[in-house]
C-alpha cells in the first residue's frame, strides 16, 4: 500500500525527468484474462484525463477486455477522477454508492479508482478505510501499471492502493485506444510547476515535464499515416513546453515542425499568458495547419485578485498580449477561464472583471464558483463572501459571456468555413464538426463526410452552435 501525500507532492527539484520506455509490461498470467468480458469506464474533468482514459482502455483491449457502455454489464468498473472542483468529487462518491450495489450483487465485478482523486491523501484514506470494496486505487503517474494491479489481485483478492506523491518520469509506449478516427490527443508535457495558488493540479500530476520533440513528431507522423487529420497538442500549460528540457527548444520550435507534417490541424491547449512568445504568434500566424483558436484562461480581471492568485501578470499586461495576438494572427477566436468568488472578491473587483468581458467580447469562456481544494494555499485565505453572492456574480457574467458568443457567431452567418466533420450530431439527420476557429456547426450532409474538412456555409448562428449546410463536392 502506498498512499500520496501532499507536503512531497508540492517537492520541485531540478533534476531532468526520466523517460522509460520499458515500462510498460503485460504479464503472461493476465494476457487473456479479459475474453469475453467486458470494462466500463467513467472519465471525469479535463481533456487529460480524457486522454488518460484513451490510455486505460487500451491496456484493459491489451487483457483481452472489450468496452461496454451499460455499467451493469461490466466485469470491470473504472473511474478516472478529477479534483479540480468539489462539485466533480460529489460526483464520484455518488457514482461509488451506486457501484456499490451492483457489486453486492455480482462480488466479482474488479473496481478500479483512479485519476486526480486518487491523489489526494484524503480521499485514498477514505477508499482505504470507508470503501475497502474498492480494489485497485491507482494516481496518475502509473497508469502503466494497471495490468500488474490486476494480475496481483486475482492471486490474493486484496484491496491494492499504489498512489505516488511524486515529480514523476515520462511513461512512452503505453498504447491508446482513441475515441476519435479523425483528430487525436497528443500530449506534450505532464504536470505543472506555475502552482496558482487556488490549482490542485500540481500537486495532482507532478512537475511539468515535456517529452521529447522526436518523440511528439513521431506520434503526429503515425497519426497521419492512420488517416488522421487533426491532432491537439496537451498540457496543463503547454506554452512552457520545452523549458524543462536543456535543448533549447521550445513551444514555438514544436509548433514549426508539426506544422511540417502532413497534419492538416493543429490545436493546443492550455496556454497560460505568462508564457506566450512573439515567436509563438508568428508561427501560430504563419502556418496555415495551425488554427486560429487560442484559448486563454485570464481567470479575473483584477490586477489584486491575480495576484492573490499567482497569475504572474497583470490585467494590462493580458489585454496588451490579447491584442497582440488578434492583430497578428487573421481571423483569430479567443476563449478564456474565468474563476467568480475567489477568496476576498468585492464587487469591485469583480467589476473588473464584467469590464475585461466587454472589453475583450470573447467567442466563448468558461465560468467557475472558486471552489477551495484541500492543501492549496487559496484554501487558507479568509473568504467572507457568501455563497449566494457568488452565484449571483456567476450568473451575471454568464450573461454577458453568452452576449458575446452570440455577437461573435453573428459574423458567421452565410459565410463560407471549412469544417471537419467528426461524428453523427444530436441533431436527428445531421452530423457535427468544428471550424478552424472552433465554432461547432451541426452541418445537414450524408456519413460519406466523416473524417473530412468539407467547405460548409453557415445558415444559421446560436450562441453555443451553427447550422451549416456542405458547399462543396
Ligand atoms: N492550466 C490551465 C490554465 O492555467 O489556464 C487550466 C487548467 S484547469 C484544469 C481548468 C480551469 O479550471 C482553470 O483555468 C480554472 O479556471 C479552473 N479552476 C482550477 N482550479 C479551480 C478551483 N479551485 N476553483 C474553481 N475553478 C478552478
Ligand atoms: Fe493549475 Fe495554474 Fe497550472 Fe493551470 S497553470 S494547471 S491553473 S497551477
Amino acid at each position: 500500500m502506498n498512499l500520496p501525500n501532499l507536503s512531497d507532492a508540492r517537492i520541485r527539484t531540478k533534476n531532468r525527468s526520466v523517460v522509460k520506455r520499458d515500462d510498460y509490461v503485460v504479464p503472461d498470467s493476465v494476457k487473456n484474462v479479459g475474453k469475453g468480458k467486458y470494462y466500463f469506464i467513467l472519465t471525469y474533468g479535463c481533456q487529460m484525463n480524457v486522454h488518460d482514459s484513451e490510455n486505460i482502455s487500451a491496456i484493459m483491449e491489451d487483457l483481452g477486455y472489450s468496452k461496454v457502455d451499460d455499467m451493469d454489464l461490466s466485469d470491470v468498473i473504472i473511474l478516472n477522477t478529477c479534483a479540480i472542483r468539489e462539485n466533480a468529487h460529489n460526483k464520484v462518491i455518488g457514482m461509488l454508492g451506486r457501484i456499490k450495489h451492483l457489486k453486492e450483487k455480482k462480488p466479482n465485478i474488479i473496481t478500479v479508482f483512479c485519476g486526480c482523486m486518487a491523489q489526494e491523501e484524503g480521499i485514498s484514506k477514505l477508499l482505504r478505510d470507508k470503501y475497502k470494496w474498492v480494489d485497485i486505487v491507482m494516481g496518475t503517474h502509473n497508469i502503466h501499471k494497471l495490468p500488474l494491479y490486476i494480475s496481483d489481485l486475482l492471486v490474493d483478492r486484496k484491496q491494492e492502493i499504489e498512489v505516488f506523491s511524486i515529480e514523476g518520469d515520462i511513461i512512452e509506449g503505453i498504447p491508446f485506444k482513441r475515441d476519435s478516427k479523425y483528430k487525436a490527443w497528443v500530449n506534450i508535457m505532464y504536470g505543472c510547476d506555475k502552482f496558482c495558488t487556488y490549482c490542485i493540479v500540481p500537486y495532482t500530476r507532478g512537475k511539468q515535464r515535456s517529452r521529447l520533440p522526436k518523440d511528439i513528431i513521431d506520434e503526429v507522423n503515425d497519426l497521419v499515416k492512420n488517416g488522421y487529420k487533426e491532432v491537439t497538442l496537451l498540457g496543463q500549460n503547454v506554452n512552457a513546453y520545452g523549458k524543462d528540457l536543456d535543448i533549447n527548444y521550445n513551444m514555438a520550435n514544436l509548433l514549426e515542425d508539426v506544422s511540417k507534417t502532413d497534419i492538416s490541424r493543429i490545436r493546443f491547449v492550455t496556454s497560460h499568458p505568462w508564457d506566450f512568445t512573439d515567436e509563438m504568434i508568428d508561427v501560430i500566424a504563419k502556418y496555415d495547419n495551425i488554427m486560429p483558436y487560442i484559448h486563454l484562461p485570464i481567470q479575473s480581471g483584477s490586477d489584486r485578485i491575480l495576484k492573490l492568485m499567482n497569475r504572474r501578470y497583470t490585467k494590462e499586461e493580458y489585454i496588451e498580449l490579447f491584442n497582440k495576438i488578434k492583430k497578428k494572427i487573421p481571423n483569430v477566436s479567443i476563449s478564456t477561464d474565468i474563476i467568480v468568488g475567489f477568496p476576498s472578491e468585492s464587487d469591485d473587483d469583480f467589476k473588473e472583471t464584467l469590464d475585461v468581458v466587454k472589453k475583450l467580447k470573447y467567442d466563448l469562456a468558461y465560468t467557475f464558483i472558486y471552489s477551495p481544494r484541500e492543501g492549496t494555499p487559496a484554501s487558507k485565505m479568509k473568504d467572507d463572501t457568501s455563497m449566494d453572492v457568488k452565484k449571483k456574480r456567476l450568473e451575471k457574467l454568464n450573461k454577458l459571456v453568452n452576449k458575446y458568443a452570440l455577437m461573435n457567431n453573428m459574423k458567421y452567418k452565410d459565410s463560407i468555413c471549412e469544417v471537419l466533420i467528426e461524428s453523427e450530431s444530436d441533431k436527428k439527420g445531421k452530423y457535427m464538426g468544428y471550424t478552424d476557429t472552433m465554432k461547432l456547426v451541426n452541418v445537414d450532409c450524408g456519413k460519406e463526410y466523416l473524417g473530412q474538412i468539407v467547405k460548409v456555409k453557415i445558415t444559421d448562428v446560436k450562441t453555443w452552435s451553427m447550422d451549416g449546410v456542405v458547399v462543396n463536392d
